[in-house]
């Protein structure tokens, strides 16, 4: 099962279907779509790349994207989609640790990208310079892989998470079943990077003959959004729930009352319940909540339309607090630290175990151990369970900053902050905030005689990683608090940041 072979099939059945739209503009129908992928599929093959090896794609959103993705899969390689936002230092980490020998790349993202060939597929006359395919989309076992998912673990370095082209099958079969339906009529809008979530909801709309709409900012625009929405009349999206709360702020301003907006799924980081209660007033019963994370892509729970929007329903705020039932194609239970199931309502670590979920790390034996057993995957999240069945999320027990809908992860920031001479000692936590989720404030305990400042630790940290994972507050301090066995107290570090105004 190659996912590719959604794509001949959408082509097959809507050729002249619009397919890949920058702003309101059709780039290509689904014929033409099909025809480029399969066509870099083939150049892909002819430069030697074939099943089993990777390919990265470090770009920005954009039309072409979709076609990198998809030639990768008629070339039956691996993709490895890179956030944009990340450094060009930790993007070649991922190629380096992939064995990646070629990465597309958007117009000035390739500065810095060492030892790999890099290939921009966004100019016209590279893809008009492609000979056509021949043949359809090779066949692969479902246990094939088609994406290495970068996330990273508490101690900072990023894991590949292997996504198979059965995992995208199922998660997106599902998709229809606990999320939303899809028809050609609708376009899924890429507001958040197509590296991540958004771009995992690609293959459920080739299989439906959707358009997929790319906005001409390339990223989150509300005002751009509200726009083409207004205009295309059925956009669906995938958004970080930060996102959901600047989008209500802006359309709360301006009027806007999100016509034309179809569906958006939130998830990847809490949503405060006033925050929804604003989405809900503003655009009414169009949100869907899911609960994924790379190992088990988008496809954990669902807390559907439905039960976001009755606010009527006595229970409904204990439904909202939570992150819904299992989705059809999982198991969930809560366990102890024994790996033992708990009853009702009591808390333990999130397991999932069914189709969705990965057969492990790229090479990396070490972490799967840790987080697969016996099938089933160790979230790292804590929860619970309710009688009927919705989990409600307490925590992250992998400490990782969710800021912007970006994951940054406090080791690798302490790090960065620990290679300047002046830094004797570094902690970085959370810190709620209303614009992003949560900021990073780092703790700093200064070396003997250096004169630290917030400027010179700024520029410190955005030569060595990406921009957003810079701390936002410092505060310098003569020790950090620790615990007999000389561990800093984070827990403590948070309660107090908790208690600042
Ligand atoms: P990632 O692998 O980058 O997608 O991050 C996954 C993590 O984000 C999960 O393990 C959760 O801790 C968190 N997360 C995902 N979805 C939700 C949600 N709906 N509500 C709260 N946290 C979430």
């Amino acid at each position: 099962m190659n996912i590719a072979s959604w794509l001949d099939r959408a082509a097959l059945r809507w050729p002249g279907r619009p397919a890949l739209m920058h702003g309101m503009a059709v780039e290509a129908d689904y014929a033409g779509f099909r025809a480029r992928a399969a066509a870099l599929g083939s150049w892909l093959r002819g430069r030697g790349i074939g099943p089993g090896d990777r390919v990265a794609i470090f770009m920005r959103n954009c039309p072409e994207y979709l076609i990198a993705l998809f030639g990768c899969w008629y070339a039956g390689a691996i993709a490895v989609p890179i956030n944009a936002k990340l450094h060009a230092r930790e993007a070649s980490w991922i190629i380096d640790n992939s064995g990646a020998p070629l990465c597309f790349t958007t117009p000035g993202l390739e500065a810095g990208i060492d030892g790999v060939e890099c290939v921009d597929p966004t100019g016209a006359a590279f893809l008009a310079a492609l000979a056509p395919a021949r043949g359809g989309a090779p066949s692969l076992p479902p246990d094939a892989i088609a994406w290495l998912f970068y996330t990273s673990g508490t101690t900072g370095r990023p894991k590949g998470v292997c996504i198979t082209h059965g995992m995208l099958t199922a998660m997106s079969l599902t998709y229809t079943v606990d999320v939303d339906s899809v028809h050609t009529d609708d376009a899924a809008y890429y507001a958040a990077p197509m590296s991540h979530g958004s771009g995992l909801y690609s293959p459920v709309h080739v299989l439906h003959g959707a358009a997929h709409l790319c906005p001409v900012s390339g990223g989150f625009d509300p005002a751009e959004l509200l726009e083409t929405a207004a205009a295309h009349r059925s956009l669906s999206m995938f958004m970080a729930p930060t996102m959901v709360h600047r989008l209500t702020a802006y359309a709360r301003a301006h009027g806007g009352t999100g016509a034309g907006i179809r569906t958006i799924v939130y998830g990847g980081g809490p949503m405060y319940r006033a925050d929804i209660e604003a989405a809900l007033d503003v655009f009414g019963p169009k949100f869907v909540q899911i609960y994924g994370q790379g190992e088990c892509p988008m496809a954990i729970t669902a807390l559907p339309r439905g039960v976001v929007a009755d606010r009527g329903d006595p229970d409904w705020a204990r439904r909202i607090a939570s992150v819904g039932q299992p989705q059809s194609a999982v198991e969930v239970r809560i366990c102890d630290e024994e790996g033992r199931p708990v009853p009702r309502g009591e808390m333990g670590e999130i397991m999932v175990r069914g189709l969705p979920v990965m057969p492990g790390y790229w090479q990396n034996p070490e972490a799967n151990a840790r987080t697969v057993r016996d099938g089933w995957l160790l979230t790292g999240d804590i929860g619970s369970m309710d009688a009927q069945g919705y989990v409600a999320l307490k925590d992250r027990s992998k400490d990782v900053i969710i800021s912007g809908g970006n994951n940054i992860y406090p080791r690798e920031v302490e790090e960065a902050l620990l290679t300047h001479p002046g830094v004797a000692e570094a902690c970085v936590v959370g810190r709620v905030s209303q614009l992003r989720g949560e900021d990073v404030v780092a703790y700093v305990v200064p070396a003997p005689d250096a004169v630290l400042s917030k400027a010179n630790l700024n520029r410190h940290c955005m030569e060595r990683m990406a921009r957003f994972k810079r701390p936002k507050h410092y505060r310098f301090v003569q020790c950090l608090p620790k615990n007999a066995y000389g561990k800093v107290l984070k827990m403590e570090i948070r309660q107090r940041e908790s208690g600042i105004e």
